[in-house]
C-alpha cells in the first residue's frame, strides 16, 4: 500500500520496537476506510486508539515495561538474582533498555507446558507490558539447563498476543 511523505515521517516517531505492528495496523485501518493509500490522518488515529503510550510530541517518550518469564523447574533452585540483577544494571539482554525502563512481571511458565504463561501475559497487558524476555536458563541448552521443549511454543503464545519476545536474559 502506498503511504504518503507526512504518513510515513509520523510512522518515524514510533519507536521501533512496535514499527513493525504499527504499520500493519495502520494499513489495515486504512483498508478497512476502502483508502487505497496511508494518509497522516489515518496513522494518527491508529496512534491515538493503540498506541497512544506513544506520545504526540517526539520528546513525549512512553516508558518500555518488561517481564520475565522463567523456567518453574530451574526457578526450584535458583532465586533469579542473575535475571534481576542484569535487568537492574541493564547488562547483557537488558542492555539496550534506558533508565527509565520498568520491569513489571517475573514470574515463572507454571510448569511443563508454560500453563500459566498465556494468562499472565493478559494480566500484563493491563499493565503496558510491551517485551517479554524468556528467561536464559529456558533458552540455554547445556546440562545444567536442558533445553525448554515448550519454547517455541511459549513464545509464539505470547507474540499472538501482540507482545514482542526476546530470548535470553543473563546469558
Ligand atoms: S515449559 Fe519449559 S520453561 Fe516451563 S517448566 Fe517446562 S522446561 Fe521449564
Amino acid at each position: 500500500m502506498d503511504w504518503t511523505q507526512e504518513a510515513l515521517e509520523e510512522l518515524e516517531k514510533v519507536p521501533k520496537f512496535v514499527r513493525g505492528m504499527a504499520k500493519k495496523a495502520v494499513e489495515k485501518a486504512a483498508r478497512e476506510k476502502e483508502n487505497t493509500s496511508v494518509t497522516r490522518e489515518i496513522v494518527l488515529e491508529v496512534k491515538e486508539k493503540y498506541f497512544s503510550m506513544i506520545g504526540k510530541e517526539n520528546d513525549e517518550r512512553k516508558t518500555t515495561k518488561v517481564a520475565v518469564v522463567r523456567c518453574h523447574t530451574v526457578a526450584e533452585v535458583c532465586p533469579g538474582v542473575g535475571c534481576l540483577k542484569a535487568f537492574t544494571h541493564r547488562k547483557l539482554n537488558f542492555q539496550n533498555y534506558g533508565p527509565d525502563t520498568e520491569l513489571i512481571g517475573f514470574f515463572t511458565c507454571g510448569g511443563c507446558s508454560g500453563r500459566r504463561v498465556s494468562r499472565l501475559v493478559e494480566k500484563l497487558l493491563d499493565h503496558g507490558l510491551d517485551v517479554v524476555h524468556l528467561s536464559s536458563c529456558m533458552c540455554m541448552d547445556e546440562d545444567d539447563y536442558p533445553k525448554c521443549p515448550f519454547k517455541t511454543q511459549i513464545k509464539k503464545a505470547i507474540e499472538g498476543k501482540g507482545v514482542k519476545v526476546l530470548e535470553g536474559t543473563h546469558h
